[in-house]
């Protein structure tokens, strides 16, 4: 199967070819003909699995003559919409279709200005996009193709009523598609009222982490987390490493730690302002800093190459987020590691996790680390540093 077997026209083919994909992804060889023929489509599948390109493909395909805003395309956080505009620009490189991103965080001055040349294509998060169309900057009635994109996650955050809200702005005779890794009931709702007789898709389970992520838990005790943080860092071969904290204030104590013994850091939650979250993602996709601190925030969806390790400051409390979690790594086939500090109040957590994953992450212990007691380590019964590929005594490629 080819992209020009899929129904694609020339300039869209000549675009995937120039960022060398050979073959489409499953997704991309389910959805780009369902797309094509006008249906609605549900879709679910992994991320990194090439989503972006099974929607935004097939919508240029269909939208090639420029004359007013004819899709729209909704994302939950800034980040991720930018990432879907930036495979837009690359995918237009050979046609006219143009496409205008609009997010909180940022001045309207830019965006009206964008607005005004009548895009064909708006990539938006609800809360920005509403106040565009309050303003009266933004007319909806024309739009003829609607992606809702991390369905659950807008659902998760709180912007179903503004999701709504837009959907009743846009024109009733539209393809609607809907990207979601689960369908939790209300979204059933949602379906049922803003969708017509989709056909629905579904590549591998969000409860599947990617086969080339190889994952471990490093349980100890809640006082020597710190310790263990930078003695895994130390003693681990990473090329690029993302690490999480459930929280903005654990996120920039352990940013702040890092910086204090020399690592090149970056911080990224959503206290900071948009040009530190855009900078300190820059800088780490350059590979310019090599470590990047974050809050679940940027779990979902971010498209980074080649992150050689997340490392789990603490266990998600939400089983779904580990997996989003860990997806950081291991993309597009490469092999990663994930590392998850695990401390005995968080043993429900690592429960559910295992429940969902359905199986049991091994449980280890870093070699020539000074362990104090915890009752985890007998219970776990965690194998003594034998781990090859972080517990060893390699420094990290500088
Ligand atoms: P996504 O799931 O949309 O976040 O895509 C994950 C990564 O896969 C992105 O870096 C895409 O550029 C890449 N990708 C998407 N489709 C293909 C393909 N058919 N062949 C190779 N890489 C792809």
């Amino acid at each position: 199967m080819s992209f020009s077997n899929l129904g694609l026209g020339e300039d869209v083919v000549h675009a995937v070819q120039r960022l060398r994909y050979i073959d489409p992804t499953p997704i991309q060889a389910q959805a780009i003909p369902i797309i094509i023929s006008g249906k609605d489509l549900i879709g679910s599948a992994q991320t990194g699995t090439g989503k972006t390109a099974a929607f935004v493909l097939p919508i240029l395909h269909k939208l090639q003559k420029h004359s007013h805003t004819r899709c729209l395309i909704l994302e939950p956080t800034r980040e991720l919409a930018a990432q879907v505009k930036d495979a837009c620009n690359d995918f237009t490189a050979f046609s006219s279709v143009t496409s205008c991103l609009l997010h909180g965080g940022v001045k309207y001055e830019g965006q009206n200005k964008e607005l005004a040349r009548k895009p064909d294509i708006i990539i938006a998060t609800p809360g920005r996009l509403i106040d565009h169309i309050e303003n009266g900057a933004v007319k909806l009635n024309q739009i003829e193709v609607l992606v809702l994109d991390e369905a659950d996650r807008m659902l998760d955050m709180g912007f179903m009523p503004d999701v709504r809200k837009i959907i009743g702005y846009c024109n009733a005779n539209r393809q609607t598609m809907l990207f979601s890794a689960t369908i939790p009931p209300r979204l059933a709702d949602l379906i049922g009222w803003a969708m017509k007789e989709p056909q629905t898709i579904a590549i591998g389970q969000r409860s599947n982490p990617a086969a080339t992520v190889s994952h471990v838990l490093y349980p100890v005790a809640m006082n020597q987390k710190d310790e263990l943080l930078m003695a895994l860092l130390d003693r681990t071969n990473y090329e690029s490493v993302i690490i999480f904290s459930r929280t903005k204030i654990g996120a920039d104590m352990i940013g702040n730690a890092l910086q204090t013994k020399g690592h090149k850091v970056e911080v990224i939650h959503s206290d900071r302002s948009q040009g530190q979250r855009t900078k300190a993602l820059e800088l780490f996709r350059s590979g310019e800093v090599e470590v990047l601190v974050a809050t679940d925030i940027a779990a979902r969806g971010l498209d980074i190459e080649g992150v050689s390790h997340v490392i789990n400051y603490d266990v998600p409390e939400n089983p779904e987020d580990y997996v989003h979690r860990i997806g950081r790594t291991g993309r597009a086939n490469r092999t990663g590691d994930a590392l998850t500090i695990f401390t005995a109040p968080e043993q429900e957590h690592i429960t559910a996790i295992e429940y969902l994953i359905n199986k049991t992450i091994p449980r280890v212990k870093l070699e020539n680390f000074d362990y104090t007691y915890t009752t985890l380590l007998q219970e776990s019964g965690a194998n003594d540093g034998r781990r090859k590929s972080t517990g060893s005594s390699r420094r990290k490629r500088r």
